[in-house]
Order: structure tokens, then C-alpha cells, then sequence
């Protein structure tokens, strides 16, 4: 088995201070480099995504509601779109970006020098991935069932993780379980009620 660790949208506009920020954020991008540290040599790559937007069309919204539409964010060219400060940059091989044109949940939809992230880890013998970072309820839960769709074997470290609501937190969790993903752990548990 040669397990990858996939960090999904750790970026300043989802973090605490950000325009679209969940509670938690910023501790996430924190554990996850604790994590990186203390598991250092468990796992063969670690890679990243971000939310690369230029112009998504209606995933941005004046009015979002924040399931389908949403405020701007992840701007190309803007701080918001940076990977967070505490988020340690060193173990990460290779960024995938995603969404320049419209909305792109899964990380998997995300390229490095127009190659795939799902050919990329094939390209690295990698047949395991854990995924941790945000959000726990869309785009974790979308690089997850997708990286299951692309033929690997999947867990989510949920304590890695932070949502945007609690309810669509708990239903992205059962919906990952019933399609066969395992999940570790505790998310962090949303604050928002929206
Ligand atoms: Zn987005």
C-alpha cells in the first residue's frame, strides 16, 4: 500500500479572517501541520489543492446561500487565495488548483502543469489517500467520493477537517460512510447555523 495524505483548500479565505471563513479553520491548518511533523515517513506524498478562482460564474453571489452560492472567494491574485500561514508548506510536493472558470468542489478536479491530481498520485504508485482540510462538508466531502470514484482506497481524518454547518456536516460524514470512505476521528464541530 503507498498511502498519500491529500490537503484539501487549507486557504486564508476559509480560515478565520477570511471571506468565507468556517470556525476552525485556522486551527486545522495548524493540526494538520502537527500531524505532518508527528507522521513524518507514514506517508509516501504529500500534496495539496486550492480554490483558483477567476471568474466562477454563479458560484459567486451577491445573496449566497450558502449551499450552491457563496460570497467571492479564493480570488486569483489575492491573499485570500494563499494557502494559510501556519499551513507547513515543506512536506507539500505538489498544488493542485481547481475552479478558475466554475465551481470545483473535488480537489480532483484540480491539475499541476495540466496533469490531474488523480493521474499524478497514479503517476506515484499511490493506491492509499487520507484527506484532511476544508470543508468537511463540500469540498472534502467531494475529493473524497471522487477520490474513491478514481479507484483508491480513501479515509478522511475528520479531525482534520472543519464544516461549514453542523447539518450538512453530519450528512456529508453518513454519505461518505455509506459509499465506503472510512473516517477518523471527530470533526470539529461548525459553529454557523446557516
Ligand atoms: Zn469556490
Amino acid at each position: 500500500m503507498t498511502r498519500a495524505l491529500l490537503v484539501v483548500d487549507v486557504q486564508n479565505d476559509f480560515t478565520e479572517g477570511g471571506s468565507l471563513a468556517v470556525d476552525g479553520g485556522a486551527e486545522v491548518a495548524v493540526k494538520i501541520s502537527e500531524y505532518l511533523r508527528t507522521t513524518a515517513g507514514e506517508y509516501a506524498h504529500v500534496v495539496a489543492t486550492r480554490d483558483h478562482h477567476v471568474d466562477p460564474g454563479n458560484h459567486f453571489a451577491e445573496d449566497p446561500d450558502y449551499v450552491d452560492t457563496w460570497p467571492a472567494h479564493c480570488v486569483v491574485g489575492t491573499g485570500g487565495e494563499e494557502l494559510h500561514s501556519r499551513l507547513d508548506r515543506g512536506p507539500i510536493e505538489a498544488v493542485f488548483d481547481k475552479g478558475e472558470y466554475a465551481a470545483a468542489y473535488s480537489g480532483f478536479e484540480g491539475r499541476i502543469d495540466g496533469t490531474s491530481l488523480a493521474d499524478w498520485l497514479r503517476d506515484h504508485g499511490v493506491d492509499t489517500v487520507d484527506i484532511a482540510g476544508l470543508t468537511t462538508d463540500h469540498c472534502v466531502q467531494a475529493s473524497a467520493l471522487d477520490a474513491l470514484q478514481e479507484g483508491f482506497g480513501v479515509r478522511v481524518l475528520l479531525n482534520l477537517t472543519a464544516g461549514v454547518t453542523e447539518a450538512t456536516t453530519e450528512a456529508a460524514i453518513d454519505r461518505l460512510r455509506a459509499a465506503g470512505v472510512e473516517t477518523v476521528g471527530q470533526v470539529h464541530r461548525p459553529v454557523r447555523h446557516g
